[in-house]
């Protein structure tokens, strides 16, 4: 026969206390109350110690964005006195800037006892202001300028599209851990693209990215803008990167002989040798680079069109501008030579080459 509580009398059964007295002795968690929550009102960010948890907002509603933000707040701020406790919370009414809350907690205060329910009150106190992400923003702040320019051409539009989709994505990525993950700025000219990042850090993966991607050259400057309240010496940096003349499909000498560039990634450079007729690759580590200039656009590729093919003969082509017939070898075709299809050459020293992958441009003509 167990003793009775000592408390209400009550079946003891754990430390000489019943269910009821054991739980209210030992409650499942403890919150205090009221909590302030300081708020960005651009953002909705949520200050923390330390600095600013930021929220990825997309397609939330106000109510889910409190909803977080308390979340945020509250973690913290309740402490748990037992193991696989379940919380759930509860609004019971929302004023202006205050939220009175409900945390339901269940679970076990003790292995010995049939699981509980308990009920703590909690008021919110919201607060709005500027985080500092969206001040420094606001304020114009950045580290770093990454400079895109081109060498002797401008910049296409499509490359400047890309770019800024990889800028873009790459400081999203970033938006959580950076708190200066942003660009202020993007000054788009014909001279190129400049992109005003806040974070240094982030300013250079981007190049780092880019210069990998396109195959540039990169300069860095570094300017003093002044010096912070405990006297270092503040620097702005400036990454300059400039693409090649050349980009893909156009034609170009690699040791003085004629090839077209078929693929630019991670710093190497896919190429079709036209007199050898065979690819290669080639990155910046080759002692050949050097020897690489720029030799004409894609347009400068003519269009012809296969007239005649007896197997084991010369192949009579016409140019589809002024109509010329001339002669080819069958060995001058990298694909299969079929009548009265388009296909494309490139005239160099008064030899024409015929180029690679025909049967992938302009498909849809066909
Ligand atoms: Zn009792
Ligand atoms: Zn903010």
């Amino acid at each position: 026969m167990a003793a009775p509580c000592y408390l209400c009398g009550e079946e003891a059964v754990v430390d000489g206390l019943c269910n009821n007295c054991y739980d209210e002795q030992h409650p499942l968690m403890e919150v205090s109350t009221p909590i302030p929550l300081l708020a960005c009102k651009k953002c909705g960010s949520v200050k923390i110690p330390g600095g600013w948890q930021k929220i990825i907002i997309g397609k939330m509603n106000s109510e889910e964005l409190a909803e977080k933000q308390i979340e945020i707040i509250l973690e913290p701020e309740i402490k748990l006195f037992a193991k696989g406790v379940t919380l759930t919370l509860e609004e019971e009414k929302k004023l202006d800037r205050v939220s009175h809350l409900v945390v339901h907690a269940s679970g076990k205060s003790h292995e010995k006892i049939p699981p509980h329910e308990e009920q703590h009150k909690v008021e919110i106190r919201f607060r709005y202001g500027t985080c500092d992400t969206c001040g420094m923003m606001s304020g114009g702040y950045y580290e770093a300028i990454l400079q895109m320019r081109a060498d002797g051409r401008e910049i296409s539009d499509d490359e400047k599209k890309e770019m800024t989709k990889t800028v873009t994505d790459m400081t999203v990525a970033r938006y959580k851990s950076d708190d200066k993950a942003f660009i202020t700025m993007i000054n788009d000219d014909k001279y190129g693209i400049d992109y005003y990042v806040g974070s240094e850090y982030l300013a250079r993966d981007i190049a780092d990215k880019f210069e990998s991607r396109y195959i540039a050259e990169r300069k860095e400057n570094y300017k003093l803008i002044g010096e912070d309240k405990t006297g270092k010496k503040k620097y702005r940096t400036t990454i300059l990167l400039r693409l090649p003349r050349f980009s893909v499909s156009d034609f170009i000498l690699v040791n003085e002989q004629p090839c077209q560039v078929l693929a630019m990634a991670r710093n190497t450079l896919t190429c079709y040798n036209l007199v050898r007729q065979e690819r290669f690759t080639i990155n910046p580590k080759n002692a050949r680079w050097r020897t690489i200039s720029y030799l004409a656009p894609l347009t400068d590729r003519r269009e012809f069109m296969v007239v005649t093919h007896v197997y084991g003969q010369p192949v009579q082509i016409m140019d589809s501008k002024n109509f010329d017939i001339s002669e080819v070898e069958e060995s001058a075709f990298d694909s299969e030579i079929i009548s009265g299809a388009k296909i494309y050459g490139f005239l160099f020293e008064d030899q024409l080459y015929l180029l690679p992958d025909q049967t992938h441009f302009d498909v849809s003509e066909n």
